[in-house]
Order: structure tokens, then C-alpha cells, then sequence
């Protein structure tokens, strides 16, 4: 037996209306430790098998488990981070590598994506959504009004924007520490191979890991995007009107002990002056205007982000 023989295969179930209409397709578990999307999905999956979903048009592929070896080891990776890196290599070196190959040739059958994520510490629900339209190098795109109302079907408070942009901000700040170069590819993952395949996608971050509202999230918003999308006849809940946040600004560790100061989670409201982090040496580190908390890290590495911070965007839905 080859050492990669016990990998596993994916699971997809696809369930096709008979009239035309858009390919959707539903991720989880590309982080093994988020459990809400297979259990979202697996729900989703009992809805049109029992005749509580009916698609009518298109195609909507769900695969409950991205990441098959992450999820048996009940770990957020196999070999590595699955949602970075994400493109067809023709010479695979890891487990990631060989299930993203799969994965991108199925993302490519289809043209919108919702990726179901939880986090780790409290918070709101939220959606990441990718740029505005451009014919720029980082992520040209022409899909930004339909993937932004896609975002804001799905039925969370919160949608930011920001990703690719500001990872390409964390490579040169780490080229200027010193520390090993990472490619720009590094900051693809699902949503960015989607749209430079040609469709969108988003990533809805559902909730901490255990809280069993993420599945209710989840599984709210898979109904909402076949409704959205015109797959099923079920009329959308009006969505509510979200905060739109640009995460703009990236904190970073420096050094080890560079740490956050206080008891921080995504979408806490964080005033101008207030402390937020300190360097190892005890220097404070403050917020420069009025921003929202994305992502704080406690347990960050040199060259890793301490938390990004996000201002109301400018775009609107
Ligand atoms: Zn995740």
C-alpha cells in the first residue's frame, strides 16, 4: 500500500433540477475542526431527499467533508492549511495538494461557492467576500454586484472584504523583518480560486466551533442561497441589512512576545487610542482611528498576524 493510499476519497452528492440554471457548490470541513458545515450540509442533503428542498433549476453539488483526513483527526489541517495555496499541481507534495487537485476541478464545474467555516473564540456570523470589480494582477474580477448580493443573502450581520489585498500587505511586511519569503499563491484559497476560475464565492464563517447555532447558521444559509440563486421557488428572507467592513489594516508580530492586550474577538468595536497589543519590549501598540477587531491571534508566530483591523466600506450592495 503507498503511504497516501488510505487518504480517502471525497464525497460530492449532486442534485440537478431539470430546467437550466446556475451550478452551485457547497463546501465543509475544509478546516477538519469546523464541524457546523457537514452538519449543515448533511441537513441540507436530508431537505431535498425528503421533498423540504426542491431544486428546480441548475445544480447544486454539496461535499459535507473537504478535507476527509483533517476531519477524522478532528484537526483545522492534514499536512497543511488546505484554504492556502489552492491550485491544480500537476506534482503534488502533500495530502492538501492531492485533495486540492480534486477540489479545484470541482469548483470549476460550477459557478458560485459557499464555503462553511467556524472560528474559534465568540462572535458574530460573518461572510468574507472577494474585490470589486478589476483588471488588476492581484484578482481580476467581474462578478462584484453578484457576489456581494450573494454574500448579503445568506442571512449574517457582517460581511468584509479585504483578504488578497492585505495578505500581499503581509508578505512584504514579512520580507522587511527578514523572515522566509511566502508567494502570493499562498494567500489563495477556495474563494480565490473560484473567482480566477470565472465564478465567485464566498466564505461564511458560521460561529465558534461547538456552538451548535453554526450548524443553524449553516444550514439557514444554504436554504437562502438556493433561494437566492433561483434554484428552488422559495421566496429568500429579506436579508438584513449588514455592516460592510474593509479589513484594511494588519497588526503584525514582529517578535516573539509581541502579544494582544486584552480579551479580543471579531467585530468587538475598537475605539482610536485604545491599546490593543504590546511588543515584547512592553511598547504599546494602539489603534490609529475607530475600527472593528478581525481575527486576533493569541498564540501568534513571528510574521503572523496579531489581528487585522477593518473600517465601514465604501461599497455598498
Ligand atoms: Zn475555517
Amino acid at each position: 500500500m503507498s503511504p497516501t493510499s488510505d487518504d480517502g476519497p471525497i464525497e460530492s452528492i449532486r442534485f440537478h433540477g431539470l430546467e437550466a440554471g446556475p451550478r452551485l457548490i457547497v463546501l465543509g470541513a475544509v478546516h477538519g475542526n469546523e464541524v457546523c458545515g457537514p452538519q449543515a450540509i448533511a441537513r441540507a442533503i436530508e431537505d431535498c431527499r425528503e421533498g423540504r428542498l426542491t431544486i428546480l433549476r441548475g445544480e447544486v453539488t454539496f461535499v459535507p467533508i473537504a478535507n476527509p483526513k483533517a476531519y477524522r483527526q478532528k484537526t483545522r489541517e492534514g499536512d497543511r492549511n488546505l484554504n492556502r495555496d489552492m491550485r491544480e499541481k500537476p506534482q503534488p507534495a502533500d495530502y492538501e495538494d492531492r485533495i486540492g487537485n480534486r477540489l479545484c476541478a470541482l469548483l470549476r464545474g460550477h459557478d458560485m461557492l459557499l464555503d462553511i467555516h467556524s472560528f474559534t473564540r465568540e462572535g458574530p456570523p460573518f461572510v468574507f467576500f472577494g474585490p470589486e470589480d478589476n483588471t488588476g494582477t492581484l484578482e481580476p474580477f467581474r462578478h462584484a454586484r453578484a457576489e456581494a448580493a450573494f454574500a448579503a443573502c445568506l442571512g449574517t450581520r457582517l460581511l468584509i472584504h479585504g483578504w488578497l489585498d492585505i495578505y500581499a500587505r503581509l508578505i512584504g511586511a514579512r520580507e522587511r523583518l527578514g523572515l522566509p519569503p511566502l508567494s502570493l499563491t499562498e494567500g489563495f484559497g477556495t474563494t480565490e480560486y473560484m473567482r480566477f476560475a470565472g465564478g465567485y464565492g464566498v466564505t461564511l464563517e458560521c460561529g465558534r466551533h461547538d456552538d451548535p447555532a453554526s450548524a443553524d447558521v449553516g444550514h439557514a444559509a444554504i436554504h437562502n442561497a438556493l433561494a437566492h440563486l433561483g434554484l428552488t421557488d422559495s421566496l429568500p428572507p429579506p436579508p438584513p441589512r449588514p455592516a460592510i467592513i474593509h479589513m484594511d489594516e494588519l497588526v503584525l508580530c514582529e517578535a516573539p512576545g509581541d502579544r494582544l492586550e486584552g480579551n479580543w474577538n471579531t467585530g468587538d468595536a475598537v475605539a482610536a487610542g485604545q491599546l490593543i497589543a504590546r511588543r515584547a519590549d512592553g511598547e504599546p501598540i494602539s489603534a490609529t482611528r475607530d475600527s472593528m477587531m478581525i481575527f486576533p491571534n493569541t498564540t501568534p508566530k513571528p510574521g503572523e498576524s496579531l489581528c487585522y483591523l477593518g473600517v465601514t466600506s465604501s461599497r455598498g450592495l
